[in-house]
């Protein structure tokens, strides 16, 4: 069976619209995560757009093993280059050049013939051949070029040495049938088509970014680009878990594979919208938090005879945590710690004790602790215990008063601080009480609340923004206390724009 080569693109078309700046240690974490999830290719970044990006894709590069690290580059000497220092010791390096092939693109941005175009797509996919021999090339809004032209190009690419070729629906303005035929009429309109893997990158913005992909599959396309949750420019990409799963799906249709490891498909959701303070919608496919609820009665009734019935993808295979009950009051370490290996943590012995502390907290506040709920708990422990100022108490009075609120914060010089302050409501004095010991100038440009868990005694997810000096920085914290999760939220997206300022 044939083997579809997953490409994601999360770390760089993501990146780019979360409008938020993701340091190089949150981007690691990121790469390490799709490495486990099995995708082939990784774009690290655009290591000519800045600095960070520059160095982030040079860590990752250096840290990943199985995967292929990509970096984007446009078609000129200088980002060919800087892209290739980046990525030289990766074990398996990938160039990928793109330039505008659509006439409006190449008149009105570029102010370039289709024949200077031609040119440069020769010229310097040649040049990135000359570093590797994994060079993928796009030419950008392809969708609405002309074909002969693309036909072109992708010979001229291939000539030089590009090994993969990228159609990219740019705008997302394609349709399936139309898209997939375009696909396929490159096999019969290039000559040297067979020397190179054929690979779409689709936009979402009339909502078919995955449907142009999976039809782009069946008129022969070899290659995938998407992201985790669809996330990217506008209205976003490809869903990966999407892509993925309908392939799986539906083998009777698609006789193709990927390698994707399923079951990690919701951990690593899970993970870029935490690190990228992008909350997924609730009827999201695959990951959203309804994918596998059933409300309907009816439905609920045969769900419970047969989960087939009204199933067509079990939870498990997508590694969605089980809301049943697992734990409780009484549960001892060793339960806990065997509960959390199952769960693919293995925690060292300081963090074990941490999540264990917090566990026991927990479960001494609510009565059934659920997968979901120790999946949460972790990655909040995880969060905490990694930043400079930690959150030791917190007390708030609100109601028809005056809303007041005293922190106790542990600081970076280990000494402890406390203060207080009064608000416009409960938040708002946590956060002004806060400000006072920390001092960072910074505003609060988004916050969003949501449970994790059902019941009145649910944990609650607080996702917030701030905002200084022009960079962005996400925040998250959990608790059953909605309040103290706001107060975790900031303490978290505080300590990162404070690391961020000690890089330099
Ligand atoms: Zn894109």
């Amino acid at each position: 069976m044939k083997n579809i080569i997953i490409f994601d693109t999360t770390l760089r078309d993501g990146e780019q619209a979360a409008g938020t700046t993701l340091n190089r240690e949150e981007k690691l974490e990121i790469a390490l995560q799709l490495e486990k999830l099995g995708v082939d290719v990784i774009e690290a970044g655009f290591p000519i757009s800045s600095p960070g990006d520059y160095e982030a894709v040079k860590l990752i590069g250096s840290r990943i093993r199985e995967s292929s690290v990509c970096a984007l580059a446009r078609a000129n000497v200088k980002d060919i280059d800087r892209a290739w220092e980046a990525i030289k010791d990766a074990n398996n390096p990938r160039i990928h050049v793109f330039i505008s092939a659509s006439s409006i693109q190449m008149a009105h941005q570029l102010h370039k013939s289709p024949e200077e175009v031609l040119e440069l797509a020769r010229t310097m996919v040649a040049h990135a051949a000359r570093y590797t021999s994994n060079v993928e090339f796009s030419p950008m809004d392809a969708t609405r070029a002309d074909h002969g032209f693309i036909y072109s190009l992708v010979e001229a690419a291939i000539a030089a040495g590009a090994t993969t070729v990228n159609i990219p629906d740019t705008v997302g303005y394609a349709m399936p049938d139309e898209f997939g035929g375009l696909v396929s009429s490159l096999f019969e309109n290039v000559a040297n088509i067979q020397k190179a893997v054929v690979s779409v990158h689709c936009h979402n913005d009339l909502g078919l970014a995955v449907a142009n992909s999976l039809a782009a599959v069946k008129g022969g396309a070899g290659q995938v680009e998407c992201t985790i949750n669809g996330i990217g420019e506008r209205a976003g990409n490809a869903s990966l878990e999407e892509v993925v799963m309908a392939i799986s799906t539906r083998q009777d249709l698609y006789d193709v594979n990927t390698g994707i490891h399923t079951e990690q498909i919701y951990r690593t959701s899970r993970l870029v919208s935490e690190i990228t303070g992008f909350q997924v919608q609730p009827n999201k496919a695959i990951v959203g938090m309804n994918a596998f609820r059933h409300q309907s009665g009816i439905h609920q009734d045969g769900v419970i005879k047969m989960p087939k019935t009204y199933e067509i993808i079990d939870p498990q295979k997508v590694g969605v945590p089980s809301s049943s009950l697992v734990m409780g009051k009484l549960s001892g370490r060793h339960a806990f710690k065997e509960r959390l290996a199952e769960l693919g943590y293995n925690l060292g012995e300081e963090d074990f004790k941490h999540a264990f502390d917090a566990f026991k907290d927990l479960a001494d506040k609510k009565k059934q602790v659920t997968d979901r709920d120790i999946e949460s708990l972790i990655a909040d422990e995880k969060r905490i215990y990694a930043g400079a100022y930690h959150l030791e108490k917190l007390q708030v009075t609100c109601g028809d008063g005056i809303p007041t609120a005293a922190v106790m914060l542990n600081c970076p010089d280990g000494e402890l601080r406390g203060d207080a302050a009064l608000g416009s409501g409960p938040i708002d004095a946590v956060y002004k009480a806060i400000n006072r010991i920390v001092k960072v100038p910074n505003s609060l440009t988004e916050f969003t609340v949501k449970s994790i868990t059902e019941g009145l005694d649910a944990i609650g997810e607080v996702l917030i923004r701030i905002e200084s000096q022009g960079i962005s920085y996400t925040g998250r914290g959990a608790d059953t206390d909605i309040i103290t999760a706001s107060a975790k939220a900031y303490m978290n997206a505080l300590n990162r724009l404070l690391a961020e300022g000690n890089n330099g």
